[in-house]
């Protein structure tokens, strides 16, 4: 029996793990120099730095001798290469001249004495462009990519070739791109992005898009543009994605709650909506996609700031009760959420399968404003933490595991354990000295449970629930 008629999962098992033996032996360094030498400047090259090969470089060598073997071979070699493709932009660094493209003989450079090498001029968009005509050229590599991840483009030129790169790839299920791409996308560019019902490949799974500060120039760029937004378009549908993610913040055209409302329209079956640094989309954009996929969604990852710690959590108003319908959700599972306002109501459904983790961030208890006085205040946060407990509880009881923690008031609370942690050295003061009863040193900090990351003086105590709205019905503590 050839070692080809054996069933594919264990021949693509067996080369699975010698391509995984060859990178581990392959080199995993690449040599630059100390300095770059620039023309007519005499400057003398002392030594080489050594940095890491890419990962892509690590993946493509460790299948260099099976790809020699024969056509199956190749073709699982290819699949293995191009299933993930990380398109980063050319920033600076220079690859030396007299540096072999032979990656096997770069240890030979160790011996040399007298490195040189001049600084050349590599086009940032070199490598971009290079895949795009790969693909273009070669459909059936194409045809392996599951997964494209584009980082630090945000030029007109690289959006088209992403939009190119991306048109290439019928199979393509994960994707990353930068928020210029649905700016200066066109509704078609769209169609063909999102995938769904063009009769050709797979829809998209997975859609993440990323935002940055632009320098002057590309941000004058970008608002000049005046493509009409590819999501008015009734074609674009959204209703095959199961992962929608935002993460970072721009000053230039950003994503905002129009661009989530439009995206709603379609957006009905996703799993996990994840809206992370970024403030451009408040409370209500949010609303509007989990409303659309209240029947599937599991995961909700929403914190506008995460900068700014928790001081700063503001996501915008609404006039609807968000409790009510979070704790509606059927499926969800991981929830993390930053909202004005909230109240027992959040935890009054003991149906839900919530797990793991809880995390809301909110300025105000739900029915309270400016000129609540602080015994109605006490008594509402009185209640929450009392469901709070009855879910934990029911949950546990149904055999899973659930922490909750509120962020409110510049202090964390732990419902489960009834302490809360904050800084009360001012309280302390105030109450020449008589309160609290007990208090214990604290790890969290105000940029949640990591600790303070050195980024505040001070140290954070953990009182007691009870001391807690003491304080607050003497007015020690502001709410
Ligand atoms: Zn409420």
């Amino acid at each position: 029996m050839q070692i080809n008629d054996l069933p594919s999962e264990l021949l693509s098992n067996i080369l699975y793990l010698a391509t995984k033996a060859n990178e581990a032996e392959n080199e995993t360094f690449t040599y630059g120099l100390s300095q770059a030498p620039l023309p007519l400047v005499k400057a003398k090259l002392t030594k080489y730095v050594r940095g890491p090969v890419t990962a892509e470089a690590l993946r493509w060598d460790a299948t260099r001798s099976i790809r020699s073997v024969c056509s199956a071979w190749h073709d699982w070699a290819a699949s293995y290469n191009f299933e993930h493709v990380f398109e980063q932009r050319w920033k600076g660094a220079e690859r030396w001249a007299d540096l072999t493209m032979q990656r096997q003989k770069y240890s030979f450079y160790e011996l040399n004495t007298r490195p040189n090498g001049v600084a050349l001029y590599r086009d940032p968009y070199g490598s971009l462009k290079h895949t795009d005509r790969l693909f273009s050229a070669i459909p059936s590599a194409a045809n392996h990519v599951r997964r494209l991840w584009f980082n630090g483009f945000y030029v007109a030129q690289s959006d088209k070739l992403i939009l190119s790169v991306i048109a290439s790839c019928p199979e393509l299920s994960f994707l990353s791109v930068p928020w210029t791409v649905l700016r200066r996308g066109s509704a078609d560019d769209w169609v063909d992005l999102l995938n769904v019902n063009t009769g050709v490949g797979k829809p998209l799974h997975s859609l993440e898009i990323t935002a940055v500060a632009l320098p002057a120039d590309h941000a004058k760029a970008l608002e000049a543009d005046d493509t009409p937004n590819p999501v008015m378009d009734p074609r674009v549908d959204f209703s095959a994605l199961k992962r929608l993610k935002f993460f970072g913040n721009t000053l230039h055209k950003p994503i905002g709650d129009e661009d989530l409302q439009l995206i709603a329209r379609t957006a009905t079956n996703l799993e996990c909506l994840d809206l992370t640094n970024l403030s451009t989309i408040s409370v209500a954009g949010m609303l509007s996609i989990v409303k659309a996929s209240s029947q599937t969604l599991q995961v909700l990852e929403h914190s506008p700031r995460s900068d700014d710690g928790f001081y700063h959590p503001y996501p915008g108003h609404i006039d609807e009760h968000v409790c009510e319908l979070i704790a509606s959700l059927p499926r969800m599972r991981d929830l993390s959420m930053s909202v004005p306002y909230m109240c027992a109501d959040l935890f009054a459904n003991h149906e839900v399968r919530w797990q793991g983790d809880c995390q809301i961030r909110t300025v105000d208890i739900c029915n309270c404003s400016a000129d609540t006085g602080a015994h109605t205040r006490v008594e509402h946060l009185r209640k929450t933490f009392d469901a709070a407990r009855a879910l934990v509880a029911a949950r546990r009881r149904m055999g899973h595991k659930l922490s909750i923690e509120i962020f409110f008031a510049g202090c964390i609370f732990y419902p489960e354990q009834r302490l809360v942690h904050g800084d009360f050295a001012l309280a302390e003061i105030s109450s020449n000295g008589n309160w609290p009863l007990h208090k214990q040193a604290s790890t969290k900090g105000p940029y949640g449970t990591s600790g303070v990351y050195e980024k505040e003086e001070g140290y954070w105590d953990a009182i007691s629930e009870e001391d807690y709205f003491t304080a607050v019905t003497r007015h020690w503590v502001q709410l």
